[in-house]
């Protein structure tokens, strides 16, 4: 068997596998081009493990090269000045080392962080003392302290300006484990909507939305304005960002299901928010729903409904049959009503919102919808997003489609006439004026903007070049949403023209048969994190032939990822010309070589090197140099000027008078780079 179509079957390049096979006991030399079938088979079978141990070889030597390069480091007191506050990925970026090292080590001390997150001084300066630096704080210009003390006092004042406020509608956000009815209970209250919703056009998904619900107290119309990105993704990634947007939350937990791991982080980050709450018991109708077992396991973790004694509102509903969806709303309003004080804003001011949706449309650009929190914004009015001019609002549209030409307090806007992609948990700040001064930083940082990253990502993401790529298609489920955006994050990075990876599908949540099928469609491969297929999902894996990764560790799962695309990289090819031979004698032919004499033009000719069969200047095939002789002599080269014979393997009819241009060709394989 040629060692290069073993090689292939072993989805490696040949000259990786003649280095590996004598560290494992097949001595077939470096230069071997044939392997004995047996030989084949053997190392074919004992394959899986030679890869294991390779695998784990390498890893444990890139392991103790990154703790030489952190020792180094340490003992030349390599110092690095950090800001208050840095992202992850500007952290990486300071201190020149891989994101995703950056990422493993925040893991190891149990942050889990994405790229875009944030962190203080004090936790930077523990991880980057443990990466080997020694971290000072950065001294910050007086200016900057007051350029952003005077935004904090603007946002300020937007909210809490007495004087001039008014009550708004509440906004809402729901949140729950994964498949409690998150978004079906969404759907149903968009339905529930007391005024007619078919006079104004087709519901829109641009991130949230407005339901008009009675007043109990006095019949009058109220609007309730809701997140609609089902789960606390979003809400998360704002909040990590220092926004506030909601009002109130709604805690969902499913009645036959009871309280989850993402309930858990759910009651965290309500209780870290300080956010009023009601908590809705979903599923009523289900069999197995178990009301009494939802309200103590939610006892237990402190949250006690009224007729316990508590003061945690908690309705039981049915999302699919919409039950109880109106008193879940009275509720809300009354919930609201508690918080009157807070839900205010002032509807003449300049406005003040954060970003709840950001994309790239192909046609039109960046898209972003904003949730106005304070003020109103009209048409016309610049998109000054963190304090940098973005654009200017060209087009609003409510989540009816309807374009608007002013949003008041509480209304998600979808906005044209961004030229810079806003991030979701950005600031909209309209009444920040823009001075020459913000304009020349804002084309100083314009290269450096995450916002500006961030429309580079999408827009490539969209590229129709993106289609011809080979890509690994991956459907990724993950235990909590820290781990599945550390590993989206760092997948994203990976950047090359040739491969790619292609994030199909993402959730959290054990693996399903509707995971497995949408797998199966985007001919990709299913990845759990910390996570297991459930029994039907397991058996829908097995029938359609799709592949199941599970992995405990982020670093495994982004090393295959790696190595599968490396493999995907045809290696690269170095070609050297050697030389030129004209043929001036046939001496033999045989079955699949012949010996033919003549004399070196040019160059030389060297044993183990191929040639170009050149017929009347046409090339008609191509062969390998086997063996030369020079007189009688078996030798390894034929210098330019001399003449000799020699055997070349190959499957043309070499005639008198052919040139044979010799050359030599390596295969290196490429390697792939995390950013
Ligand atoms: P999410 O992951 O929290 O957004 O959950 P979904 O809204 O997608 O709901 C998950 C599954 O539960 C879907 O099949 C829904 O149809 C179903 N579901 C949601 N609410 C109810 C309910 O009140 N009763 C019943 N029987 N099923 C529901």
């Amino acid at each position: 068997m040629n060692v290069t179509e073993l090689a292939r079957t072993l989805r490696t390049n040949a000259k990786e596998l003649l280095e590996i096979l004598p560290q494992y006991g097949f001595d077939v030399g470096l230069k071997a081009v044939k392997i004995d079938d047996k030989v084949a088979q053997k190392i074919t079978r004992q394959w899986k493990y030679i890869k294991k141990n390779l695998d784990d070889r390498r890893r444990q030597e890139a392991e103790l090269k990154k703790q030489k390069e952190k020792e180094l480091r340490r003992q030349m007191g390599q110092k690095i000045t950090l800001p208050n506050l840095i992202t992850v990925r500007d952290f990486a970026e300071k201190m020149n080392l891989p994101l995703v090292q950056v990422i493993m080590e925040l893991m190891k001390n149990g942050i889990l962080a994405n790229q875009n997150q944030s962190l203080d001084f004090e936790t930077a300066s523990i991880i980057a003392n443990e990466l080997g630096f020694t971290a000072e704080r950065e001294a910050v210009s007086k200016e900057d302290v007051k350029k952003e003390q005077k935004r904090e006092q603007a946002l300020e004042v937007a909210f809490s300006d007495k004087e001039h406020k008014h009550p708004r509608s509440p906004v809402i956000v729901v949140m729950g484990h994964v498949d409690h009815g998150k978004t079906k209970l969404l759907d149903t209250i968009r339905e529930t909507n007391v005024i007619d919703t078919e006079s104004g056009g087709i519901t829109q998904h641009i991130g949230a939305y407005q339901t008009i619900w009675k007043d109990p107290k006095n019949g009058s119309t109220r609007a309730l304005t809701f997140i609609d990105t089902p789960g606390h993704e979003a809400f998360s990634v704002m909040r990590s960002r220092g926004a506030k947007v909601a009002d109130i939350a709604i805690m969902l937990v499913a009645a036959d299901d009871g309280v989850k791991p993402q309930t858990e982080e759910v009651i965290s980050i309500i209780k870290a928010a300080k956010l009023p709450f009601v908590v809705a018991i979903n599923k009523i109708d289900k069999e197995g729903a178990d009301v009494a077992r939802v309200k103590s396991d939610l006892s237990a973790r402190g949250i006690i409904c009224e007729e316990w004694g508590g003061d945690v509102p908690m309705v039981e509903v049915s999302a699919k049959q919409k039950l109880n969806i109106d008193k879940l709303l009275d509720v809300i309003l009354l919930v609201a009503d508690m918080n009157a004080d807070k839900i205010m804003a002032d509807p003449e001011a300049p406005a003040v919102g954060t970003i709840i949706e950001s994309h790239v449309d192909k046609g039109m650009g960046p898209v972003a919808t904003v949730l106005v929190q304070s003020g109103t914004l009209r048409r016309g009015e610049p998109l000054v997003v963190n304090g940098e001019i973005y654009g200017k609002v060209r087009v609003m549209k409510d989540y009816r489609g309807r374009t608007i030409e002013s949003a008041p307090p509480s209304t998600p806007a979808q906005i044209v006439g961004f030229k810079v992609a806003p991030e979701v948990g950005d600031i909209l700040d309209v009444g920040r004026a823009a001075t020459s001064e913000d304009i020349n930083i804002k084309e100083k940082k314009l290269k450096q903007t995450g916002a500006e990253r961030h429309t580079i990502i999408t827009t490539t993401k969209e590229n129709e070049d993106e289609e011809d790529k080979k890509t690994i298609n991956l459907l990724i489920k993950a235990d909590v949403l820290g781990s599945l955006e550390a590993i989206v994050g760092s997948l994203e990075k990976i950047k090359h023209d040739e491969v790619g990876v292609r994030i199909i599908g993402k959730g959290l949540g054990n693996i399903t048969e509707d995971d497995v099928k949408k797998a199966e469609a985007g001919h990709g491969i299913v990845i759990g994190f910390h996570v297991n297929a459930t029994p039907v999902a397991e058996q829908f894996l097995r029938e359609r032939g799709v592949e199941f990764r599970k992995y405990d560790i982020i670093y495994d799962l982004l090393n295959w990822v790696k190595a599968d695309l490396e493999k995907m990289l045809e290696s690269e090819k170095i070609v050297t010309e050697l030389g030129r031979l004209k043929v001036m004698g046939i001496f033999r032919t045989e079955k699949g070589s012949m010996t033919v004499g003549g004399r070196v033009e040019a160059g030389k000719l060297k044993r183990d090197a191929f040639v170009r069969i050149m017929h009347d200047g046409v090339n008609i095939g191509v062969g390998k140099v086997v063996s030369c002789q020079s007189g009688k002599q078996d030798v390894k080269e034929i210098p330019e000027g001399s003449e000799g014979g020699l055997r070349v393997e190959t499957k043309v009819k070499i005639m008198m008078d052919d040139v044979l241009e010799i050359y030599t060709e390596e295969s290196k394989a490429r390697k792939i780079v995390f950013l």
